[in-house]
């Protein structure tokens, strides 16, 4: 009975990262846009497939980013789905804009492009998607819509770094796309992010904003002989700090991304049995597209259950999670937001779903540990439907 608690997420370690800080530290240059700053934009450009990346200090703040180089204003409105993590309409909010929130297909938490266009209105400026657990979002409909409405559209890319649909990458496939380095990523730097810049008619201004609003990377390009204020912006840009553990994660990349798939494809195919006995659903990944392995989850028959899968892998040592309280209900949400439709799907979703632990690096005997755990789990009786 005392065997080691198994966390839900632990970041990586990977090779470089001490001698990176050290090089860092040493080299009197310790701000942003250094040569491991350098060095990271090129990597993450081949991972990502886009071919403009700046490195921030956040997704989130690549997510406000977004929202500037968008212009929102007073009183226009972004799409979003109700169910994804609060940045993605902060981002919004903060402009005075309004999100507008959409619910989501129960299948794959994805927002459900059958509704966003009911939700368009003259005051509509953009869409903002996320695409849940790595996995993506029906990109045949978003770009149907978008091309029809001329409406420009975000990826929130924070799970799916290197997924795809169709063979093309996520995030390249919007105008703006934003990755996330916080720890609890696929990989990281701590805290960290980056901006894809896909439309090239917000490059130069993208640049601008992230330098405080001053054109000091086309100085340091030697584009100009002074640096002077040109517009807002904020100091969005990452501190070579974190890009020195940022390169070295990425130049293990696919390592990381196979042992994630390992722990993945483990939980998928020895759950099977389980829970098609017990009534349970398993995350589930169309062929069309190719994932990331950032979350496993389950989808419990109802609330209740949910609550006592948790309880019953506590009681294992094992911390599984359930994930985003939907935004449409939130406090914020009912103060800034607009919400045309319940968001009844995104609702349950939340109130049913279990994330058991997944990071590279989970031990086989430990992602056997889970598995037992999760299979002696029986639904309580009478609450199953
Ligand atoms: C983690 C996450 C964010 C926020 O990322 P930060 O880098 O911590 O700002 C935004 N959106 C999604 C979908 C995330 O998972």
């Amino acid at each position: 009975m005392s065997l080691p608690v198994i966390p839900f997420s632990r970041p990586f370690r990977s090779a470089n990262e001490s001698r990176n800080l050290d090089a860092v530290l040493a080299s009197g240059h310790v701000h942003g846009d250094g040569p491991f700053t350098e060095s990271a934009t090129e990597r993450l450009q081949g991972i990502s497939g886009a071919q403009n990346v700046l490195l921030t200090s956040s997704c989130t703040h690549a997510l406000e980013m977004t929202s500037l180089l968008l212009g929102l204003t007073v009183g226009d409105e972004v799409i979003l789905p109700s169910f994804t993590f609060p940045s993605a309409a902060t981002a919004i909010a903060l402009t005075g804009a309004v999100p507008v929130f959409v619910d989501i297909d129960a299948a794959s938490g994805n927002i459900d492009p059958s509704l966003i266009e009911a939700a368009i209105t003259s005051r509509t400026k953009a869409l903002s998607i996320v695409h849940y657990g790595g996995v993506a979002v029906d990109m045949d409909e978003i770009i149907r819509i978008s091309d029809e409405h001329g409406l420009p559209f975000v990826e929130d890319n924070a799970h799916a770094l290197g997924a795809m649909w169709k063979g093309l990458h996520l995030g390249t496939l919007g105008s703006l796309g934003t990755q996330s380095f916080h720890d609890t990523k696929n990989v990281h730097s701590g805290e960290g992010g980056a901006l894809l810049i896909n439309d090239e008619a917000l490059l130069e201004r993208a640049e601008i904003i992230r330098e405080k609003g001053t054109d000091r990377s086309r100085f340091l390009r030697g584009q100009v002989d002074k640096y002077t204020w040109n517009d807002i912006g904020s100091s969005y840009l990452m501190s070579e700090l974190n890009a020195a553990v940022l390169d070295s994660q990425l130049s293990e990349f696919d390592t990381i991304q196979g042992l994630r798939h390992a722990v993945w494809n483990r939980y998928s195919s020895e759950l099977l049995e389980w829970s098609e006995d017990v009534g349970v659903r398993r995350m589930f990944v169309d062929s069309d597209r190719k994932h990331t392995a950032h979350v496993f989850y389950l989808v419990m028959p109802d609330h209740d259950q949910q609550t006592a899968l948790l309880a019953h892998l506590r009681k294992h040592g094992i911390v599984g999670t359930f994930h985003y309280i939907p935004l449409d209900s939130s406090p914020a949400g009912l103060r800034l937001g607009r919400t045309p439709y319940a968001c009844a799907s995104s609702l349950d979703f939340s109130r049913r779903l279990v994330r058991l632990p997944l990071w590279a690096g989970l031990s086989e005997s430990d992602v056997t540990r889970v598995i037992e755990a999760v299979k002696s789990f029986r639904p309580l009786a009478g609450t199953k439907g």
